[in-house]
């Protein structure tokens, strides 16, 4: 077995054995929405106080905002959620390269047909974090769709495990 899938049946048997939260509803109880990065170093459940059952936590590379948007449209027009947590990281990977440096790597692992798949794709890399935490904001606020929401933005640090507000 590959090493995800043994975790997942590991610690799935483990957590089953003691869950008793069966009888969730569906809309968040809370009814905010924690954007975040993929980061393997950020745990948003713990790290940010999420209860089970009470958000959605939507996670990209980068806690990309355009990304995100499709779900996050989703969460606020049929499931009610009215607040979003934008929450970008310290020594975050979109931060090290840009579109053209992605493509680069791509043709090299996969060659130059595989790489004509990532010709048109923006990578949404960011060179300045709190920067990319303001424009992903001002971006939402900017949307028809997303008057009526709230919105703050934050830099979660991997080193100290401590979040802290941008606006
Ligand atoms: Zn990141």
């Amino acid at each position: 077995m590959a090493q995800g899938e043994q975790n997942l049946v590991n610690g799935n048997k483990a957590y089953a054995e003691s869950f008793t939260q069966g009888n969730l509803a569906l809309p968040p109880s809370q009814k905010y929405v924690v954007l975040t990065c993929m980061d393997a170093r950020i745990d948003p459940t713990s790290a940010f106080g999420i209860p089970l059952g009470a958000a959605h936590v939507i996670r990209n590379a980068g806690a990309s905002a355009r990304d995100a948007f499709r779900s996050l449209v989703i969460s606020q027009q049929l499931l009610d959620t009215t607040e979003v947590l934008v929450v970008k990281h310290t020594g975050c990977g979109m931060l090290t390269f840009d579109n053209a440096a992605a493509r680069n790597i791509v043709a090299a692992n996969k060659g130059e047909e595989a790489a004509k798949e990532v010709a048109e794709l923006d990578f949404l890399t960011f060179p300045d974090l709190e920067q990319a935490v303001k424009d992903d904001v001002e971006w939402l606020k900017s949307r028809k769709i997303e008057e009526g929401i709230t919105f703050t933005g934050w830099v979660y640090e991997v080193e100290t495990g401590k979040a802290r507000k941008v606006l």
